[in-house]
């Protein structure tokens, strides 16, 4: 498997004339050789020329956790007292188009960018994200089984076997979290809840405000479960509930929400540009007056990274392809007052869309 990405990999450096790419902390590195550097100051850097043999710089104490992959990379350690980033110099040899990890720290490119004064450097997400964001059917369902999960956890909100009246967000954040991981996630990424006037934050960090009645309640939580490779891919899923009726303006907005929301899935199809999926919703929000109450792009795409290409936004003219994973999660929020949002994970498929949220996506009422 690494083998074949690593040849797709170097025919993207091919097409885009990129002489040398260089991966190390991030998402890259264990998709393309199986192997994620720890995010600590030492170097570990896959060096992939477009001809000849990757090399994974590792150092010398991290060396044993290396698994060797032999016809996908060979290691060249280093001891603590050598330079890593001569090595990487020396490996990168004559390269002059140089594409690095986007999540490289950027003291080794500053370093190296003065050992290589005329190479031109770009991001290697404009060579990896490509072929990262297209998912084979393994991949799919690795998905599928990390949503599955998470709606697991998103049915017991919905239904109030969570409690919520009475509680702290963080409280509510905290068992969310575990829920997460008691269905099989390894990590948990996220696990947003917002009361109230706090929901109309998107990205609320749940804190002491104590949850009341009358009051809608957005959770929006994922986190990263391994596959049968042990490879991890991410869940991500929004739900709102509401304790007690609620208000008509407020049913109103998510019966907009809802609607717009369901139609962006439905045209979440093949060959449509990532833009027209974010402006099909975008104008049934519009129309009913809250244009300027959706503050943000419709969603992003989702693998081993909870956010990556592709983004479903305005200015995307990217073409949805098969096996593109994505959230759609539109969003109306009036300050002050609350916030609602409604989010799946959605694969771009050749006979249609693929849902791979399936939790009811009605409004919960819950007696409180
Ligand atoms: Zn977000
Ligand atoms: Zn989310
Ligand atoms: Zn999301």
């Amino acid at each position: 498997m690494f083998a074949e990405r690593l040849s797709l990999l170097r025919a993207q450096m091919a097409a885009q004339q990129v002489d040398a790419l260089l991966l190390s902390v991030g998402a890259d590195l264990p998709y393309f050789c199986g192997y994620e550097a720890m995010a600590l100051p030492r170097l570990t850097m896959l060096v992939v020329p477009r001809d000849g043999d990757a090399r994974l710089i590792v150092p010398r104490l991290e060396a044993p956790r290396v698994v060797e992959r032999p016809g996908v990379f060979k290691m060249a350690v280093w001891d603590e007292t050598d330079d890593p980033i001569a090595l990487a110099r020396s490996l990168i040899g004559s390269a002059s188009v140089v594409a690095v990890g986007d999540r490289m720290w950027a003291g080794f490119l500053v370093d190296l960018a003065r050992l290589l004064p005329r190479a031109e450097f770009r991001r290697a997400s404009e060579v990896t994200s490509p072929l990262r964001s297209v998912k084979d059917a393994a991949e799919v369902e690795s998905l599928r089984a990390a949503a599955a999960a998470a709606d697991r956890v998103a049915v017991a909100l919905r239904s109030g076997d969570i409690e919520l009246a009475g509680r702290t967000e963080a409280d509510v954040s905290a068992e969310l979290g575990r829920r997460l991981l008691a269905e099989g996630h390894q990590r948990v990424n996220f696990a947003i809840v917002a009361a109230g006037e706090n929901a109309a934050s998107p990205h609320h960090e749940p804190g002491e405000r104590v949850i009341g009645p009358g009051e809608v309640v957005l959770c929006d939580f994922g986190g990263t479960m391994a596959d049968a490779n042990g490879v991890g891919y991410c869940s991500d899923i929004t739900r709102c509930v509401h304790l007690g009726d609620p208000p008509p303006d407020l049913a109103d907005a998510y019966d907009v929400l809802f609607e717009a929301q369901a139609a962006q899935v439905a045209a979440a199809v093949v060959g449509r540009p990532c833009q027209e999926v974010d402006r099909v919703g975008r104008a049934m929000i519009a129309e009913a007056g809250f244009g300027h109450r959706f503050i943000h792009r419709t969603g992003h795409g989702i693998g081993t990274e909870a956010h990556e290409d592709p983004y479903i936004v305005e200015g995307n003219r990217t073409e949805l392809r098969a096996g593109h994973a994505f959230s759609i999660e539109p969003g109306i929020y009036l300050p002050g007052r609350w916030g609602l949002r409604l989010e799946d994970i959605v694969v771009a498929a050749a006979d249609g869309p693929d849902n791979l949220s399936t939790t009811d996506h009605r409004l919960a009422v819950i007696d409180a």
